[in-house]
């Protein structure tokens, strides 16, 4: 059978390896597995989220609110922008997908950064348009404003903080260079992470309303599956200008998010407090991470997120520190794919990474 001709363009895109295949694939025990590999909150959700969906599932038969209206008031309220302002996703990656069916097809050009998230790109291939990228690692707003003006994209992702590299880019610097750019060029800047951003550095903080205020050709991305905990409800969301979110609402499939998930992120978008604790506990774990380098003299990015990037030796290969890991239930992130001989973290419990740790010390 033909499919179509840009399939052949497509990789199927690996998520990091879920428990279930570790548990067949080695034998081990499923409690024996510690999963640092997609960046999710390891302390989970707020209490009053399971309590909340708990509560609810008795009641499934019905379809879902397709106003979304608790998650949109939540949202609205916690970002101070309006409802029109607001478009919900099955997680900000179906954001992501609205943004690119709405903006680019196969005359299109996409520029990203050299590494970064890996769906971009997908995306951009489901429509056929030519993807850009810059040369260097972090985000260099002048390399990126050089290839603007060269080969004229339709959309340009900043994804502040990065992944998988960690790094962010400054407040002022993304605001001076979305000065420069065109109204007609759509510059979505994915703010996954921004949470953890917001808490180490005020300098890196971008607030949506703020963008979204000074800037009519910007969305904002934001998640409830990284600092939230909700990985598994898949949950995300758009902010942008009532003009941009209208024409992305024109390919939202109605209903595509569930009930539960619905609950589940307007009850956590109530406790705050959690979250700030979690962001905490990850900055005071994410310091072993950082003597641990320095004791085993390897690179680590600085890191604005809940995950760290360790750039091995030379003579160690990220690929074998990767799978050996694998082997003993520690499921890490390869970057190999990413051009990178590096291992990416995400910061755990204290008795996750304590395994970590003693995992790594046996292998380097
Ligand atoms: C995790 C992540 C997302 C999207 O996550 P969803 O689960 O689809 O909401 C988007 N951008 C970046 C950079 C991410 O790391």
């Amino acid at each position: 059978m033909k499919f179509n001709a840009k399939l052949k363009e497509i990789e199927t895109y690996e998520a990091g390896k879920p428990i279930e295949l570790v548990v067949r694939d080695f034998g081990i025990k499923p409690e024996e597995i510690v999963k640092l590999a997609s960046n999710e909150n390891p302390y989970g959700c707020s209490p009053k989220v399971q309590n909340a969906v708990s509560k609810i599932v008795a009641n499934m038969a019905l379809y879902p609110d397709d106003s979304m209206m608790k998650l949109m008031a939540g949202l609205s309220q916690k970002f101070g922008v309006a409802e029109s302002n607001l478009i919900i996703g099955s997680g900000s990656d179906q954001v992501i997908e609205f943004i690119m069916h709405a903006k680019a097809d196969k005359n299109s050009k996409i520029l990203i950064n050299s590494v970064t998230f890996a769906m971009y790109a997908i995306y951009a291939k489901h429509v056929g348009a030519e993807i850009i990228r810059t040369a260097s690692r972090e985000h260099d707003l002048e390399e990126f404003y050089t290839l603007y003006k060269k080969e004229n994209p339709d959309i340009i992702f900043l994804c502040t903080p990065n992944n998988p590299t960690g790094d962010a880019i400054n407040k002022d610097a993304m605001f001076d260079f979305l000065e420069k750019i065109d109204k007609d060029t759509l510059v979505v800047v994915d703010g996954a992470y921004m949470e953890y951003a917001g808490f180490k550095d005020v300098n890196k903080n971008i607030q949506a309303q703020e963008l979204i205020e000074k800037f009519e050709n910007v969305i904002y991305l934001g998640t409830f599956s990284k600092a939230y905990g909700l990985g598994g409800m898949r949950v995300g969301y758009g902010i942008a200008n009532d003009k941009i979110i209208k024409e992305l609402y024109k390919l939202r499939p109605p209903f595509n998010i569930t009930t539960l998930s619905l609950e589940a992120a307007s009850v956590a978008l109530e406790d705050e407090n959690f979250v700030e604790k979690c962001i905490a506990s990850c900055f005071e774990q994410m310091q072993r991470y950082e003597a641990f380098a320095n004791k085993k003299n390897i690179g680590i990015i600085d890191s604005y997120t809940n995950f760290v990037t360790l750039l091995l030796r030379e003579t160690q290969n990220s690929k074998e520190i990767s799978d050996a890991l694998l082997q003993k239930g520690m499921i890490v992130r390869d970057l190999t794919g990413y051009g990178m001989n590096a291992i990416r973290v995400t910061v755990g419990t204290e008795k996750q990474n304590d395994r970590f740790f003693e995992l790594m010390n046996e292998l380097i």
